[in-house]
């Protein structure tokens, strides 16, 4: 749904406000969550309020589909300078006469990009600003329900096609120079987040580093640990993490370590069907539910490590550095992700960076440590395959009954497992080394969680839930998928000409996107 919610008139505070409310009437009717509805808000309040304070004039749009809120806050006006500055907390150019009225204290900005998960603004002085922020609704957020953590930035996007290709549940598009995330589709597996070079794609926000960790467990992966140079192992910077503010820090490494026994423990049941599946890779759950839904009765019914570490410490207060979108979104749904906060890998870097250049951190090294299977071991019968081309070759072997000799079957989503995250930067076989080489105690029993409800199929995206409209469309998309020259190129922005033509069927799209479309007025003589 598109909405134009009102024009908003510079310097007129009388009223000022008049568009946010018409955006919060809105949202209201749709029997949005309050907790969603309040970020909106917030941000819209403030997009408009820098419209009255600083511009002649300007207009607000909303779109809104099932997951999200797009609100876009454009204006005429003087523009803004210099971008970075005026995202500073506390600086403000506003007018005495503003700052008499309570308004302008520098804080509309940052206001806006704390509360959304996107959020985007250009400005040419003399001109104008226009801003751009989305609101996922995460109380609906759950890789249950197919929501997801990735977030495109349109403006930065160069064209370049590498994410359309990438993305094995062809779940994106870039048409006029837009990047979509089709979130029916996607799988979180971070894949695009890895070959576009522009920050085009990026993960939903999570917590800044400017929180306080007083009172707070830290939960942190070794992937992370490993993420340094060779003179700061691991160690180290585990030593440097246990000097911040946290009441506690523990390793996710001791769930995934439980459940690798849970998941042992219960393939050796009697009569239980083999292989089964490991969900130590949320991604790799999203993809079976999409796209190998016959093999959902074989994933192992626990938690995955993250979700299971973040249950056992319901109701005190959390912080995780999750190494990719796909655990951000496993985080950060359903009620146990109240009292959750999550760090992505740069930002925690940038907290940890310093505390480890400190003196006296201690380094412990260890030449041996047992590691887990590297890829194809045999070990307690566990396959263990990495990267998505490999993982979908050995579910289409597992389909078509050809892995009778395997008991478990580990399957990551990113190359050398979560090493290989796109958010992460070291070369993976060498962060893997690394942890290798490093001996770490796990303080805690932890625990592998069976789940409370059954996996369910993930329905994708469909062409109606009527089904004589689906038919009805299903008979157009084959037209029209005939009539396209079947070249999978994907110039037209779309991974297929069939995801084209269902795209333009869905109104997603335009026919001539592709570029070997020759218009009917283009062939009249
Ligand atoms: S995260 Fe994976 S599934 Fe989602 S859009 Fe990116 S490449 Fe596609
Ligand atoms: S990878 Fe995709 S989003 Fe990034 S610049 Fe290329 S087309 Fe745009
Ligand atoms: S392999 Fe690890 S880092 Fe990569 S998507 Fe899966 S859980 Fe995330």
């Amino acid at each position: 749904m598109r909405v134009t919610l009102s024009m908003i008139e510079g310097g007129d505070f009388k009223k000022a406000g008049a568009a946010t409310s018409a955006l919060k009437r809105l949202l209201k009717k749709i029997n949005m969550d309050p907790a969603d509805m309040r970020r909106a808000i917030i941000a819209a309040f403030e997009a408009e309020m820098n419209v009255v304070i600083h511009a002649y004039r300007g207009s607000m749009r909303a779109i809104i589909d099932s997951t999200e809120i797009e609100v876009e806050v454009r204006d005429e006006g003087p523009g803004i300078p210099d971008i970075e500055q005026a995202m500073q907390e506390g600086f403000s150019t506003a007018s005495p006469a503003a700052r008499q009225l309570g308004y302008g204290a520098g804080l509309g900005l940052p206001n806006m990009k704390k509360n959304s998960d996107v959020f985007e603004i250009d400005s040419t002085v003399g001109q104008g600003t226009r801003v751009l922020y989305t609101v996922c609704f995460r109380s609906q957020e759950s890789s249950e329900t197919g929501h997801n953590s990735i977030r495109a930035i349109s403006t930065n996007c160069r064209q370049c096609l590498y994410c359309v290709r990438v993305c094995a549940p062809k779940a994106l598009r870039v048409y006029d120079g837009k990047p979509q995330i089709l979130r029916e589709l996607c799988i979180d597996c971070a894949a695009c987040i890895g070959v576009c070079k522009s920050g085009a794609l990026t993960t939903a926000s999570a917590m800044s580093e400017a929180q306080p960790f007083e009172e707070k467990v830290l939960l942190v992966p070794p992937h992370f640990l490993a993420q340094f140079s060779a003179a700061i192992y691991p160690s180290r910077v585990l030593a440097g993490i246990r000097k911040l503010a946290f009441r506690e820090v523990y390793l996710t490494e001791a769930w995934e370590n439980a459940l690798r026994s849970a998941v042992i423990r219960y393939a050796a049941e009697e009569a239980r069907q083999l292989p089964v599946i490991s969900p130590v890779c949320p991604a790799i759950v999203n993809l079976i539910r999409l796209r190998f839904q016959s093999l959902i009765e074989v994933i192992a019914p626990f938690l995955s490590p993250f979700e299971a570490a973040r249950n056992q410490f319901n109701g005190q207060k959390v912080v995780f550095v999750a190494c990719c979108p796909c655990q951000l979104t496993a985080l950060t749904a359903g009620s146990f992700s109240r009292n959750v906060e999550v760090m992505m890998p740069a930002t925690f870097r940038h907290v940890v960076q310093r505390v480890v250049m400190e003196e006296g951190v201690e380094e412990r090294l260890q030449q041996v440590r047992i590691i887990p299977p590297a890829n194809g071991s045999a070990l307690n019968g566990i396959l263990e395959a990495c990267g998505m081309r490999h993982v979908i070759d050995v579910l289409e072997k597992l389909e078509n009954g050809r892995l009778r000799d395997v008991r478990i079957l580990e399957l990551y989503a990113c190359e050398c497992g979560c090493y290989g995250s796109p958010l992460l930067t070291e070369q993976p076989f060498v962060a893997r080394y690394r942890w290798s080489r490093t001996q770490v105690e796990h303080a805690i029993a932890a625990k592998a969680i069976r789940r409370t409800a059954p996996l369910k199929p993930r329905t994708g995206m469909g062409l109606s839930a009527d089904v004589s409209q689906a038919i009805e469309k299903l008979s157009e998309l084959e037209e029209l998928a005939k009539s396209l020259p079947g070249k999978d190129c994907g110039l037209c922005g779309a991974p297929t000409c069939d995801a084209l033509a269902e795209d333009v069927v869905m109104g997603r799209a335009r026919k001539k996107a592709c570029p070997y479309v020759i218009d009917d007025a283009e062939r009249a003589p």
